[in-house]
């Protein structure tokens, strides 16, 4: 079938998409009813991501990463999601909220020691903002850090982690003292090996399944004063500019997700036509260009410098409401069959439904578009 995929520019994400595509096809797309279903994504797609340097993506070449910009990272974002969410948002979280926040807010002694294993795939990246009772409200987060002659304790609970189990380093923002707000709070990088740092849970998901979102407890971790990433106090805007950068790749994901099934969705279709499974297609079709249309345009600005953090939220927004919506049409033109457990038409809803969730719910974008955009500076002459 001939790919919805738009005619790219010669630049260098064409190549990544090739690649991407090319692992996608031979490695994660014939095991990605079994990521579901075991809930684990097996060694071997880890390894034909590092080996095709997608842990290094966006990473300049001076630390081990694979170079590549934030057009070459969704496209091969997309790309993987197209066979199994679950390794993609393994990829995405690795990349936009771990990896790059330390080249972003890294000293060079830093990037030595904490970049450049995660380039290389040495390690999986992990970012702990959330927790049991701070979610949308992050700067409500209760996770405590001390300083000491050594450098720092940390105390708390992190809920949600992705990539918890396996992660090589984790990003943990913490506060000094819950009274000073958002100035009070750090960002520290934890590898997991840490005394007193143990993965409490590992939570059963309905879609995403494959990907391992854990609760972190963190008993009096002690970590080394080279840890701090970012100016103390600065955590929250670590945590926020890395979240602008990963909602273009949290709505990649979503893009494949969407693309995946509207091909479902044209398969059945074609095989058994109707006049209101048209109309569907007609929808779908137009929803996913949509997406599509937002997600390039986060990317561009972003590589070209511009703010991107409007189009990035509008680009999460609308792929993941678009991945809902096309997968759900996708079980009423497959009917029955579409709802049996291991269907490809049910797995792809079930993906789908966790996107409008992580990394900001639609409401968190729609509150940040509407700050955005009401902003005097956003439209000048109106
Ligand atoms: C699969 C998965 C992976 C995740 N991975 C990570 C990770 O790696 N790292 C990490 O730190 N977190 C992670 N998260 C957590 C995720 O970012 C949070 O779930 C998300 O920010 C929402 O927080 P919450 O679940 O506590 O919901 P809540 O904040 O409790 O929100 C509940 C509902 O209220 C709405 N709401 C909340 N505040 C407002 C408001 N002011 N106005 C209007 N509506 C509002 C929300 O939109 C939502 O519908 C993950 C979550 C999932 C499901």
């Amino acid at each position: 079938m001939t790919r919805i995929v738009p005619a790219e520019l010669p630049n260098g994400a064409s190549a990544w998409r090739s690649k991407a595509r090319e692992i996608a096809v031979r490695e994660v797309v014939p095991l990605a009813a079994a990521i579901d279903r075991e809930d684990r994504v097996p060694e071997r797609v880890v390894s034909a991501l590092r080996e095709g340097g997608l842990f290094g993506l966006g990473i300049p070449r001076a630390w081990d990463g694979s170079g590549g910009d934030a057009r070459s990272i969704a496209a091969v974002l997309e790309e993987l999601a197209r066979g199994s969410a679950a390794v993609a948002v393994l990829l995405a979280v690795h990349l936009s909220v771990c990896a790059s926040p330390i080249l972003e807010w890294g000293t060079d002694a830093q990037r030595e020691k904490y970049l450049r294993p995660l380039a290389r795939g040495g390690g999986i990246g992990a970012f702990g903002l959330t927790e049991p009772n701070a979610g949308s409200d992050a700067a409500s987060l209760a996770t405590r850090y001390a300083r000491e002659a050594s450098g720092f304790r940390l105390r708390g609970t992190k809920m949600f982690t992705s990539n918890g189990v396996s992660a090589g380093a984790i990003l943990v923002f913490a506060t000094r003292d819950p009274a000073l707000g958002h100035g009070g709070i750090s960002a520290f990088i934890v590898p997991p090996g840490t005394p007193g740092f143990s993965v409490s849970q590992r939570l059963d998901k309905l879609g995403l399944r494959g990907s391992e979102t854990t609760e972190l407890v963190l008993e009096n971790v002690p970590v080394p004063p080279d840890a701090l990433l970012g100016p103390e106090g600065a955590g929250l805007k670590v945590a926020l500019s890395a979240l602008a950068g990963g909602r273009i790749g949290i709505a990649s994901c979503a893009l494949g997700v969407a693309e995946a099934a509207f091909e479902e969705m044209l398969r059945s279709v074609r095989a058994n036509d109707e006049p209101w499974k048209r109309t569907l297609v007609a929808r779908a079709f137009t929803d996913l260009a949509s997406a599509r249309a937002l997600v390039a345009t986060a990317a561009e600005r972003r590589d070209a410098g511009a703010p991107s953090a409007t189009e990035a939220s509008a680009a999460k927004l609308v792929a993941s409401r678009a991945a809902v919506s096309i997968a759900s049409s996708g079980i009423d033109v497959a009917g029955a069959e579409g709802v049996r457990s291991h269907a490809v038409a049910a797995r792809l809803l079930r993906d789908a439904r966790v996107f409008p969730i992580v990394e900001g719910t639609t409401e968190i974008q729609e509150l940040i578009l509407g700050r955005h955009l009401l902003d005097p500076a956003r439209f000048p002459n109106i």
